[in-house]
This record gives C-alpha cells, structure tokens and sequence, in this order.
C-alpha cells in the first residue's frame, strides 16, 4: 500500500488490456460506482469506488488493477472489512485468504491521492489540471492506453464493461461543473461544494468513465435521430466560448446525419449526444466526446466540418457501441471510424474529391507493421497510425470489392447484430465471417493480407510475345475485381493469379481509381 520507493510516480508505462489475468477470467463486471472528491489545490482525489462483479466460479481472492501511485485506505467486500495488498505493480488483491463462492459480490475500496498527471494527453493520458483564460479550474481525465486503472479500481481489459453501467458521483467547488457520462441524476450543493451525480446504463469502457470539471455552461438542443427519436444535444462549453455553441451544434447535428446514414441510429439515443471542451485534443468518451479542436473548421464541398468531432462521433458507432476484445483489433474502432470521416466528404463533396481523400489516405499509409501485431496485445503494442489510415482504406477497397450496396448493407446490418454490440466484444474473425457470410464471398484472403501482412498489392503488366498487354496478380492468393484504363477507356476484369489479357494497345494503368495499396511492376 501506498507509493513504494523508486517506482514511477507517472502514467508514463500504464498499459491496458494485454494477456487477460487468470484470476480475472472469473469475473463478469456489472457496475462501477465512483464518489470523489476533488481538490483543486492538492491536485488530488480522495473517496471510494464500488466495483460489482460476478464471480463465474470460486474464487481464492478477488484481483482488481490500480495504480500504485494512489493510496487504498480499506476495502469491503460486501460490506466486511477484508484483508488487501496493493502492489507496484498497480494490482490490488483483495482478500487473498478467503474463498469467494460463485456469486455476485460488492466491493468497496476506500483510497485517495494525487493521480499521474497526463504526460502527452490524450496519447499518453492521466489528469490535466489546466486553467482556462480567465483563470478557471479546468480538468480533464484521459486513460485509453492506460486504462481506468489510472485512477479507480478495476477489471482493466477491454473486454469486459460493466453491463449496467457505471455512475460518476463528484464533488468540485460550488462554482464549477462537472461533466460526465449518461444522464445527471442530481446537483447538489452544500457548504461551498457542488456535487455531481452523472450515471449511464448503458455498458461503457473503463477509458469512457471519466469526468471533466470546469466553468462549463451547458448549450443544448434536440436532435431527432434517424428513427424519430428525439435526443438531446449537450454540449459543455467554456464559458468563454458560449457564442461559438450554436454554429458548433449545427456541425454536430451534420455529422450525426451521416454517420446515422451509414451506420444507423444514434447508439445512444435513450440518454444523450454529449460534448465537453477539453484542453486536450479529443478522445471518444461515451456519450460525452471530449472536444479541444478549438472550433478550427475545414471546409467540405460547401459546408463546415469539424474533422476532430466528427471523428469521436463516429467512435458511439465503432468504439463504443462496437468495441474490440482485445487490443489487438484496435483496427475495427479506428480504422471503420476513420472510414466514416472519409464518408462525410462523400457526402458533402461527392464521389470524385471521397476518391481523392482515400488516394492521399493510402500515400500515407506505412506499411511497417501488420495492423493486427498478433493474437493478444496491450495497448502499446498495437498502437501505430496504420490502424486508422490503413484500417480506412481496407474498408475502401472492401467496398469496391463487394460494391457500394452490398458493402454497406453488411456494415449496416453488422453494426445492429446484437452478438456484435454493446456489452459483447468483437474481433477481426468476427467481421471477416460476417462479411464473408453474408457476401457469400470467401474474404479470409483480404482481410489477412490487409490486416495481418505489409505487403503491398503486386500487380504485374506485360506485353506477350503477341503484343498483347497482360495482367496478374503477383502476391496475392485470390481473384479481385480491378480496373485497367486502357485507349478504349475503364476497363473492368478479374485478376487472379494467371495472365488476364487486358485489350488495349497503349499500356494500361491498373487500378487508376486507387482502390488498391498496390505496387505495379
Ligand atoms: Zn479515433
């Protein structure tokens, strides 16, 4: 308990998920309660988090994670004091010399301190005690790569949300305001101190249960969704910045309309479409998106859009609604996100400038490292930029292979599978069968070539003995759809393996349209 000597007082080498915990494969997390309170003076915390669990089968203790750098004062399980020892190694095992029957059970931890401070947020992420312009507290919590650990007990894999839900229960300076997940069950204010209870119902990731703090003021309007329901837009804003809310809700209700067009309804519609302004750049909280773009806008077709709203919006559909198993298919939250910015300019730009933007996707794609580093992965170990660029363009040339309709048919109805969403993790075997499935296509080539190799598409062109030019595909094991521009205009065919005569008598460009990350020899 408490901070051992020598060990790192940052997040600096928090990672989350990785090998899940023996001990830990017991457990079905139900709920997360968490009661703070925050000292803006001290930089610290200091309260209680309840974890509720299921234990599958008995147990010999109870495993939870937490940073070593916090201070656990007692733990309870159901109500009875217990014996624990919190590790340097920001485990936290409690009553190792009881058994735990199968069953459901409460645990209580009572800890407190100064948590790691952000380091790069929201890449490398922990607290960011900041002050807005005029002088104003101004928190923000980011913990993606480093897990809710960073600051409450919990089961860190990515696998497992708490199928309830999860409360945040707050406690700032009276004048500040706190905002967090689902709905605001109550605000309440004694002795110069506010009190914030926000709870959602719906299953969340550890890294979304967090909160903000700040002289926020709530702008609002309703949004009726896809299907009629109507949900409210929430976004806390400085109270510096209030006139930029009403132009930025717009935006929001724009980007809402495509991506529920693609994607289907807003996943979260019984609760609330949530934006707070962070002094870091963003990251996809649950039903309130972390926002520190600064309200710098691009222009698409005619309109305005906020690329870094956009972006954490599309994380409710893949990241939030559908979430990955293990880190290790991180690609399926970034890369089909990032296929949905694309698909704004789609829609505001049109089909030629989509085109364009894939084109300059795939010039930036590295190709260093598979996408998918392996089976089971932390973090860390997945993290590179090709999980969104070239995750993005996999989709892109997915869709070219099974054409606009089909494509997005599957991804419409995968994204509404109820195996596929909410509290049931997904991975890559997941969407490759389903694709496969329902395309009646064999795509276990694709996906593995894309995801789980660096190569490049070869494509070899030749001129026979004839004269005559031809195509084949040199390293991949499978027939695609492909385009050759040749003197009589597109041309469209199927490569495979074997020499594919390509009629035109100038040499033929392959793939003009760049569906492919290919190389043409
Ligand atoms: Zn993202």
């Amino acid at each position: 308990m408490g901070v051992v000597a020598g060990c790192s007082l940052t997040s600096q080498d928090l990672r989350s998920g990785g090998v899940l915990k023996p001990e830990q494969a017991n457990m079905d997390v139900l709920f997360y309660s968490i009661a703070l309170d925050v000292d803006f003076i001290n930089n610290s915390i200091n309260g209680h988090a309840v974890v509720t669990f299921d234990f599958e089968d008995t147990a010999e203790g109870i495993l939870l994670d937490l940073w070593h750098g916090l201070q656990v004062r007692k733990v309870e399980v159901n109500h009875l004091d217990v014996s624990f020892e919190h590790t340097k190694d920001d485990l936290l095992k409690i009553g190792y010399d009881i058994t735990f029957p199968a069953g459901k059970y409460e645990v209580k931890v009572h800890y407190g301190g100064k948590p790691a401070k952000a380091e790069n947020p929201p890449w490398k992420g922990g607290f960011q005690w900041e002050k807005d312009s005029r002088g104003n507290h101004w928190m923000a919590i980011t913990c993606q790569g480093e897990g809710g650990k960073i600051y409450f007990p919990c089961k860190d894999h990515p696998s497992d949300k708490p199928d309830l839900g999860a409360e945040l229960i707050i406690t700032v300076p009276e004048d500040l305001v706190v905002a967090g997940p689902g709905m605001i069950e109550s605000h309440t204010i004694e002795n110069g101190k506010a009190t914030w209870h926000w709870k959602t119902h719906y299953p969340i990731s550890n890294y979304s249960i967090v909160f903000n703090v700040g002289k926020y003021v709530l702008a609002e309007r309703d949004y009726e969704t896809r299907n009629g329901n109507k949900v409210p837009m929430h976004f806390y804003i400085l109270e510096e910045n209030i006139q930029k809310a009403d132009k930025h809700l717009t935006l929001l209700e724009r980007s809402l309309g495509v991506l529920e067009k693609y994607f289907g309804e807003y996943p979260f519609a019984d609760e609330k479409v949530g934006i707070v302004e962070t002094p870091h750049l963003g990251m996809e909280h649950q039903t309130m998106n972390a926002y520190g773009n600064k309200f710098r806008y691009q222009t698409i077709g005619e309109v305005d859009f906020d690329w870094l709203m956009h972006h954490e919006l599309g994380h409710e559909w893949w990241g939030n609604k559908v979430f990955n198993r293990d880190w290790a298919h991180m690609w399926i939250q970034e890369g089909i996100c990032s296929f949905g910015d694309a698909l704004f300019t789609l829609e505001y730009a049109g089909q030629e400038a989509y085109n364009r933007q894939m084109r300059m996707t795939a010039r930036n794609v590295k190709n260093q490292l598979p996408i998918i580093p392996g089976e089971v992965a932390d973090s860390d170990e997945v993290y590179q930029p090709d999980i969104y660029g070239k995750g993005a363009f996999f989709m892109h040339t997915l869709k070219y292979i099974l054409g606009n309709e089909l494509f997005f048919r599957i991804l419409l109805d995968f994204i509404h599978e109820p195996a596929y969403t909410y509290i049931h993790p997904v991975d890559t075997d997941d969407v490759e069968q389903y694709f496969s499935l329902r395309s009646g296509q064999n795509l276990k080539p694709i996906f593995d070539f894309y995801l789980k190799t660096t190569k490049w598409l070869e494509i070899e062109i030749r001129q026979n003995e004839k004269g005559a030019y031809e195509a084949r595909l040199a390293n991949f094991d499978g027939v695609l759809p492909m385009e050759f521009e040749t003197d009589k205009g597109v041309i469209k065919t199927k490569l495979g393996q074997d020499w594919e005569t390509i009629p035109s008598s100038i040499y033929p460009v392959a793939d003009p349209e760049g569906y492919y990350l290919k190389k043409v020899k």
